[in-house]
């Protein structure tokens, strides 16, 4: 089955740009990933509150395409009255999808706020708005980095989608059989809704293995080893990983994944490739 035929289908993720060249390459980017037909976009938080009114400020300038674009949400060093200001002012913008996540807080911030975990704010958002929004939260088919054993991990993930979100997207991984190991663990544990992966197209190996340091996401040993091989050489680079996600992105689809989150960075090209491989549109 390919992801433009499955019901919940493809979504894109950007982070809020800081320069007016960045805010006219991601509107170039969105107009020509619009043309995949996406479910939805997302857009990133600052934990903290760093990033908000950008963030806001991004939502509403990709929205304007018609497709529903919902905002990250975090908890970390805000207070309940911060984010109940928040979740009036997207509600009255019209925006009913969020992501919700507990977030990091960058060193040297404040204290930890009044929420400390992602499950405690999706119950505040459901006791704020009801079902107003539709509510996705992050899941880590390797495991959290901050978790103290796989299984108290899952525990905590079962326990947010319990109190009250629609869906889950997975931070990314190259290996298949752990989300789909973990995607069983989920249901043995009464998690029915869906659990959509997330896919970080490969562009860079160095941003990547930093990335990947610092959120837990394991590059396989054969995909490390060929990457520094490729050095400098960025088609290379391209062309490997467009290969190597195309074919995790197709395993996973087989395997019932119900869509495809992709982490495009504000970038078109790479993530359209994978798009249009899986789709047979290429
Ligand atoms: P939680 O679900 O709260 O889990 C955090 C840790 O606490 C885990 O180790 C968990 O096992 C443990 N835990 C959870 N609940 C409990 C509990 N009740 N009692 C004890 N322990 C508990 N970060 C940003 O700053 N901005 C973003 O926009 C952003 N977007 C993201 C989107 C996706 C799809 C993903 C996968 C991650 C994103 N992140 C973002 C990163 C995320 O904020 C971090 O991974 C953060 O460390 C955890 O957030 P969480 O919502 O998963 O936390």
């Amino acid at each position: 089955m390919s992801a433009q035929e499955h019901p919940l289908g493809i979504s894109f993720e950007f982070f809020p740009p800081n320069t007016d060249a960045g805010r006219e390459k991601l509107m170039r980017n969105r107009d020509l990933l619009a043309e995949r037909n996406p479910r939805f976009f997302s857009v990133t938080y600052g934990a903290g509150g760093s990033t908000q009114n950008r963030t806001i400020t991004t939502v509403n300038a990709v929205r304007e395409c018609g497709i529903t674009t919902a905002p990250h949400l975090s908890c970390v060093g805000s207070e309940k009255a911060q984010l109940r200001e928040l979740l009036t002012d997207y509600k009255a913008q019209g925006i009913n999808s969020l992501v919700a996540l507990r977030g990091d807080l960058p060193s040297g911030m404040g204290g930890i706020g009044e929420l400390r975990y992602a499950n405690e704010l999706v119950e505040f958002i459901r006791e704020e708005t009801g079902d107003h929004f539709e509510i996705a939260v992050a899941a880590y088919p390797e495991s959290h980095p901050q978790a103290a054993s796989f299984e108290s991990d899952l525990q905590n993930f079962a326990r947010k989608m319990n109190a009250g979100a629609n869906l889950a997207i997975t931070q990314y991984f190259f290996t298949a059989d752990a989300y789909f190991h973990f995607v069983e663990r989920a249901r043995q544990l009464g998690v029915e809704a869906p659990i959509i992966p997330g896919i970080m197209p490969i562009t860079n190996y160095s941003k990547l293995a930093r990335f990947s340091d610092a959120c837990g996401a394991e590059i396989p040993r054969w995909i490390r080893k060929q990457l520094e091989a490729y050095g400098d050489d960025s088609a290379a680079i391209a062309d490997f990983g467009e290969e190597v996600i195309s074919r995790l992105a197709q395993r996973l689809l087989d395997g019932g994944a119900p869509g495809l989150h992709f982490y495009t960075l504000n970038q078109a090209e790479p993530t359209l490739k994978i798009v249009d491989n899986i789709t047979g549109r290429s």
